[in-house]
């Protein structure tokens, strides 16, 4: 039997594509090197970091607001091992919630690493060494990525660690150091600042999340330190070493001098690489850009005509929803279809509290590229409900064009920003003006009205409650 497409790599990338490539009457294989479906995100990503994050947040509002709801707690505890679990649960159910919907889209799912024999032949070989060679139309590589170190950083597992082993600890780490202070530190630094563990960030650069909107790092800064983290940028790290029962990170700081920190953990999250070991693409020619990326055109052609590639092994943001609706565009435009994805409305979203999500445009783009534009920013403070939730921190910044009343980007910081940022998403979908979305009815008291109350400062009639 020849398939009409093979999917390599059961991430958010591959697993959609394969849903939409069965519904759209294609017949489909998906291979997956691993036992478990969901790749990264569903097994080490996403989901078990939001479950870890969700608890431990529970755990912290309990201790630190509900006495000021009136809500008096005593012997409050944290079970880490419990929370692991429920952690384990969770990705468990959703596991087998895309086996499911791979047998009803018809999917045909081999266990194994999949490997060009040639562009049109893909040999998977099970863990058990057997080998099952596949026939098919067209390929679509989604192989994902791993963690990325640092020259005298090895990631030994233990107590020089990855987000993959910080979502299975054994104990709290008195003191987590987190060598870089992107998304993923930030997060994974929080449950466990949550939970009782010092946390120290040594950052390369000036300031956290600083490949978004430089307003959020900034803000966001403001309660970790409340949360007892403590930063340090500007610092180059130049090694990491397990000593035993503790870990000596040493970095060059601005002024060049040498300087260490000394913790139980530390958590390499500077970012992740693309992964292609395994796939034999130099059988065939595959085309590779900087940075180890599979390079690919507009359509997620590669190089070879029949070979397509997508998510976090191709260019741009390393995200799942980015990665889910790739796989939809390939799957459509096998079909026949004329998909479209407009990547200037993909949300960016960082799950600490408050949460923090931009979409479109940052402020140092349109700096840079000359845009005359204006800002219409709303704070938390003047939000009823972030008052009664005791969640004031933060704000809404909202970009338009000076000329047009455009909305450019969007980006926030506060309570459930994650998913006021699907208006947002949509506003820039559709190239809303600020006016536009100031004049839709916000329901009250809503967290959300502080997006209607930007747009209004935008458009220059001000905000109604600041
Ligand atoms: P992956 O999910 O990496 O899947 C690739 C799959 O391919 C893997 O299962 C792998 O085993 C398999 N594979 C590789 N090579 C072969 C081979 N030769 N043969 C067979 N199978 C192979 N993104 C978000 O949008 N939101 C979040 O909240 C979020 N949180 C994150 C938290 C953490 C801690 C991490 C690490 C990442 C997070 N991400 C998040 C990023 C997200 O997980 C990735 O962007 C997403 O998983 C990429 O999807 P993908 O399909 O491209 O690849």
């Amino acid at each position: 039997m020849i398939y009409d497409v093979i999917i390599i790599g059961s991430g958010p990338g591959g697993y959609v594509c394969a849903i939409r490539c069965g519904q759209l009457g294609l017949k489909t294989a998906m291979i997956e090197k691993y036992d478990a479906l969901g790749g990264t995100c569903l097994n080490v990503g996403c989901i078990p970091s939001k479950a870890v994050l969700e608890s431990s947040e529970h755990y912290h509002n309990a201790k630190e607001k509900f006495a000021a709801h009136g809500i008096h707690l005593d012997n409050l505890q944290i079970n880490l091992s419990e929370m692991i679990a429920h952690k384990a649960d969770v990705v468990k159910k959703t596991g087998d919630g895309v086996k499911y919907l791979m047998r009803k889209n018809k999917v045909d799912v081999f266990y194994g690493v999949g490997s060009f024999l040639s562009a049109t032949k893909i040999r998977v070989t099970a863990v058990d060494g057997k080998q099952t060679d596949l026939e098919t139309v067209r390929v679509v590589i989604a192989t994902g990525s791993k963690p990325s170190s640092l020259p005298g950083v090895t990631i030994d597992k233990k107590r020089i660690i990855s987000s993959t082993e910080a979502l299975v600890l054994q104990e709290v780490p008195k003191h987590l150091i987190v060598i870089g202070g992107g998304v993923i530190g930030m997060e994974l630094g929080s449950v466990y600042a949550r939970i009782g563990a010092k946390v120290t960030v040594v950052e390369y650069m000036e300031q956290i999340l600083a490949t978004m909107d430089k307003s959020l790092g900034k803000e966001l800064q403001k309660p970790l330190s409340k949360l007892g983290f403590s930063f340090h940028f500007n610092h180059k790290v130049t090694g990491a070493t397990n000593q035993g029962d503790k870990v000596v990170v040493t970095a060059e700081n601005k002024a060049g001098e040498q300087v260490s920190f000394e913790g139980d953990y530390c958590l390499m999250a500077i970012g992740r690489k693309p992964y292609t070991a395994g796939l034999n693409m130099e059988a065939i020619g595959i085309a590779i850009e900087k940075g180890g990326r599979i390079a690919v055109d507009e359509n997620f052609r590669t190089n070879v005509a029949n070979i397509y590639a997508i998510g976090d092994v191709i260019r741009g943001p390393m995200l799942a929803h980015k990665a889910s609706e790739e796989g939809v565009y390939v799957a459509e435009q096998f079909a026949g279809l004329r998909p479209h994805l407009n990547y200037l409305s993909i949300p960016n979203i960082v799950y600490t509290w408050p949460e923090v999500a931009s979409v479109g445009h940052t402020e140092e783009e349109l700096i840079a590229n000359g845009v005359d534009y204006k800002i219409g920013s709303f704070p938390f403070t003047a939000n009823a409900r972030a008052r009664m939730n005791m969640d004031t921190a933060g704000f809404i910044k909202v970009l338009v064009h000076s000329q047009t009343d455009e909305i450019l980007g969007i980006h926030m910081i506060g309570p459930r920003v994650a998913d006021i940022v699907g208006e947002a998403a949509l506003a820039m979908y559709d190239r809303c003006t600020a006016s536009g979305v100031a004049n839709v009815v916000h329901g009250h008291p809503t967290f959300y009205e502080s997006l209607k109350e930007a747009c209004l400062v935008a458009t220059g009639k001000g905000a109604i409650h600041f």
